[in-house]
């Protein structure tokens, strides 16, 4: 197991090689009140200085939407590597263009056996309740523990159990337990949009990754320049694989952190 060291010990030349910036979205550039200024600002910074940034998230298409399209980001993986969101320059504005993972046949056969998995959790685990963003789910679905409900340590595990009883994996990240069937992850998801958006393979020795959560470990474990915003302490008790680095600040404000040592790196 690694051990975490400040960003700020974290070499220039490290960050040299790096191409790109690949986050995560929810307690790593915003917290309960939206997206953090000083996210958003760095999120600006980057795409000004022609550093493509990527958002992978676990939270659904339709929660993403807005925000893929407002955003300087080239685009955001949503529900866990089952769906891209990206701008595309059409006529006048900019439209939004939606991919998926898996094929139409695919996604409707899983869609019925990952609701009726919903369904048994809701009436077995006392206290579960699905996330709010339920409705913009096109290949998963999602269990509120800590967004609008709080559910314990016991509780979100008989969740996690549930979905593997039903042949789904499950991550959790700081809100909800995600759940969907199929190989896909941050990791892929890290795979496809770097290829489909910026036309290279991903290597990632040429990407950093900013997350918070247990639902990042996959991404701290194979990118060496993994970075944690410090409201990750509250999740390092269940981590295998913390990142290398952790920022001083929280959320985004962490995030922002990052992106003046990538910058400052890339301009020196
Ligand atoms: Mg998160």
């Amino acid at each position: 197991m690694r051990t975490m060291t400040p960003l700020a010990a974290c070499p220039r030349a490290a960050w040299r090689p790096l191409r790109g910036v690949l986050t995560d979205i929810d307690d790593t550039l915003t917290g309960e009140s939206g997206i953090a200024r000083a996210g958003l600002d760095a999120l600006h910074r980057l795409h000004d200085a022609g550093i493509p940034v990527i958002a992978i998230t676990g939270r659904p298409a339709g929660w993403s939407e807005p925000f893929a399209l407002a955003w300087p980001v080239r685009g955001i993986v949503a529900e866990n590597g089952g769906v891209l969101l990206h701008r595309e320059e059409a006529g006048e504005g900019s439209a939004l263009r939606v991919e998926f993972a898996q094929d139409d046949a695919t996604r409707a056969a899983n869609f019925a056996r990952l609701q009726a998995c919903a369904r048994e959790i809701v009436a077995t685990v006392p206290g579960a309740l699905l996330a709010r963003d339920s409705a913009g789910r096109l290949t998963d679905i999602a269990v509120d523990h800590s967004e609008f409900t709080t559910l314990d340590g016991a509780a979100i595990a008989a969740v996690c159990d549930l979905m593997r009883t039903h042949g789904l994996t499950a991550t959790v990240s700081s809100i909800h337990v995600n759940g969907w069937i199929g190989e896909h992850s941050k990791w892929s998801a890290a795979h496809w949009a770097v290829k489909r958006l910026t036309g290279a393979d991903f290597d990632p020795r040429e990407w950093v990754y900013v997350g918070d959560s247990t639902n990042d470990q996959l991404m701290f474990e194979r990118v060496p320049l993994s970075v944690g915003v410090a409201n990750i302490a509250r999740f390092l008790p269940m981590l295998d694989h913390p990142p290398a680095y952790v920022t001083q600040a929280e959320r985004g404000d962490g995030f922002a952190e990052m992106a003046r040592a990538l910058l400052a790196a890339k301009s020196g």
